[in-house]
């Protein structure tokens, strides 16, 4: 009768043991749990049939259902560490019901091109068609290459400490306001007849605005050579200009003045955005301005003809045209505030390809 009892435990756990192989999930983990370890389950059933056991065989009987409750203990816990991780197995190789291997893959971020990379480029491949050489020159530049080379009088307002960012005043080391000082250094380099252009970043003491940025990008250009004229200016930077924009843009060449060319002209084009009916772009005039122009400054030759006579004014004539790239990558693609070129949004960058 008592090994009855004892018979009828140990089939029971083998049974357990049975049932919980075949089990995968918690809910029916849970069951299994209760059916044993429970109110009713089968542990505590058994613990209550020890006060009807002759006395002597009560202690063996208690440290049978002790290590039943562990043996059974010990099924449990593993299989809910191997239900635990067969779950994480699914999160990993399981989109909900589809396995992985059958779900749409996840399209990968591209990189972009900032618009001004682009721009520069779109810039720099016009002028690569028609013979001209890339060039660049430092950012930090001194006093004389920035203005006195380039025929800028001293009390010019350009030199003024208000308008230009300088690292030394008195030692006149200063961020390079524009790019035409790369025109003085590659003057010195090479010998003419050459054509040039060059791209690069230029510093003002300017507040940063829609329309102002302290650190802006310009391209400038330079052709030297004999007989060099007007003519061949306004060629190739109409050419520039209809291959840039539209080749049914307008050109307008206005007089201007610049220290370091004479004669000088402002130079627009017909508004892109309005087709020159007049526009909040253009300010209702039709026009906008591009870039400005002119013939070299003979005095500009003069400062170079002292050291090398190649570049006497009596021989050799040229031209120089800088503008803001990023000026022309706001009418190309109509973006109204130059602050959207700086802030590193990822959702204006990536519009531009
Ligand atoms: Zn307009």
């Amino acid at each position: 009768m008592n090994n009855e009892i004892f018979e009828k435990a140990e089939k029971e756990i083998e049974i357990a043991q049975h049932g919980i192989k075949n089990i995968s999930d918690n809910e029916k983990l849970e069951q299994w749990r209760i059916k044993y370890f429970g109110r009713k389950g089968l542990i505590l059933s058994f613990t209550q049939k020890i006060g009807g056991l002759p006395e002597e065989l009560r202690p063996l009987a208690g440290r049978k259902i002790n290590e039943w409750k562990n043996y059974l203990n010990s099924l449990y816990e593993n299989k809910k560490k191997e239900i635990i991780s067969s779950s994480a197995i699914k999160e990993t190789f399981h989109h909900g019901s589809m396995p992985l291997y059958t779900y749409p893959g996840k399209e990968p971020d591209y990189a972009y091109l900032h618009p001004l990379t682009i721009v520069t480029k779109n810039m720099v491949d016009i002028f690569k068609k028609m013979g001209f050489g890339i060039h660049t020159g430092p950012e930090i530049e001194t006093d004389y290459y920035n203005f006195s080379a380039l025929n800028t009088p001293e009390n010019h307002p350009a030199r003024d400490m208000w308008d230009t960012l300088y690292l030394d005043y008195h030692e006149k080391i200063l961020l390079r306001t524009h790019t035409s000082p790369v025109q003085i250094r590659i003057m010195k380099k090479i010998k003419p007849p050459f054509r040039i252009i060059a791209v690069g970043k230029c510093f003002r003491r300017d507040a940063f605005d829609s329309s102002h940025s302290p650190v802006f990008h310009q391209m400038e250009g330079l052709m030297v050579g004999h007989g060099i004229n007007f003519a061949h200016l306004k060629g190739i930077l109409i050419y520039f200009l209809k291959e840039l924009f539209d080749s049914e843009i307008k050109v307008r060449f206005l007089p201007a003045y610049f220290p370091f060319t004479e004669p000088s002209a402002e130079i627009s084009i017909s508004c892109v955005i309005c087709k020159g009916k007049g526009c909040s772009t253009c300010g209702g005039s039709g026009w906008l301005e591009i870039l400005g122009a002119g013939m070299v400054h003979p005095e500009v030759f003069g400062n170079i003809s002292r050291k090398d006579p190649a570049y006497s004014p009596d021989k050799i004539t040229g031209f120089a045209f800088g503008m803001g790239i990023e000026r022309i990558a706001m009418l190309k693609y109509g973006i109204d505030d130059i602050r959207h070129f700086y802030n590193n949004d990822i959702r204006f960058i990536s519009q531009f390809g």
